[in-house]
């Protein structure tokens, strides 16, 4: 494989004397604020303006994901209540981070032959591709748990198994406001 050298820019004598660049910078942030000040004044005296930017305080206030947002795995069960999956291992074949371990075993159900006997995913490894969910033939894994908080305080904890996944294990977890209609969803979420 041929190595592609991406020369550096050469830096002129103006971002060389970094007072010039710095006084910009506070421009540009001034601007913000400013912007930002005489909206929040505007709709506060009930003008019509736009949103102004606010901070959310994660993590006392958990941060609303767009809805294509791809978070935690889950796994989808069947009506009876088996997981849907079949353990074709497409999702991991296709995983670029080799983070998935399925193991099979012979289903009772001879209408699907094979069912996973174990299902792990190392989430310290995953790269949150979705290359996983858009694989999988029978919609058995998506990535819509809605939640991101994954820290661990050993690489072990960070592997999911297939109770994790299919939610008979509990975990504790907050849950970000959902959208517009939930009652828990405040102004300073909506997009302008
Ligand atoms: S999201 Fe990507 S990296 Fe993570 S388990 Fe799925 S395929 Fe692998
Ligand atoms: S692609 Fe779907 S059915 Fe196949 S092993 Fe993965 S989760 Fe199971």
């Amino acid at each position: 494989m041929k190595v592609t050298t991406v020369p550096r820019p050469s830096r002129s004598l103006r971002t060389q004397v970094f007072v010039i660049e710095v006084w910009l910078g506070l421009v540009v942030t001034f601007r913000h604020l400013f912007v930002n000040l005489s909206r929040h004044i505007r709709r506060a005296l009930g003008l019509k303006a736009p949103p102004g930017s606010v901070t959310i305080q994660y993590p006392d206030d958990p941060a609303m994901l767009g809805k294509r947002a791809r978070t935690r795995h889950r796994l989808l069960q069947r009506e009876d209540g088996a997981p849907r999956c079949t353990a074709c291992l497409l999702c991991e074949t296709i995983c670029p981070a080799k983070c998935i371990r399925i193991t099979a075993e012979e289903a009772p159900d001879v209408y699907v032959e094979k069912r996973a006997k174990s299902f792990d995913i190392d989430l310290g490894l995953c790269v949150f591709c979705g290359y996983c969910v858009e694989a999988c033939p029978v919609d058995a894994i998506h990535m819509d748990s809605n939640n991101v908080e994954l820290s661990a305080y050993n690489r072990k904890d960070l592997i999911w198994t297939m109770d994790d996944m299919l939610g008979r294990k509990k975990h504790e977890f907050r849950t970000p406001p959902a959208g517009p209609t939930e009652p828990g969803y405040t102004q300073r979420y909506q997009e302008p």
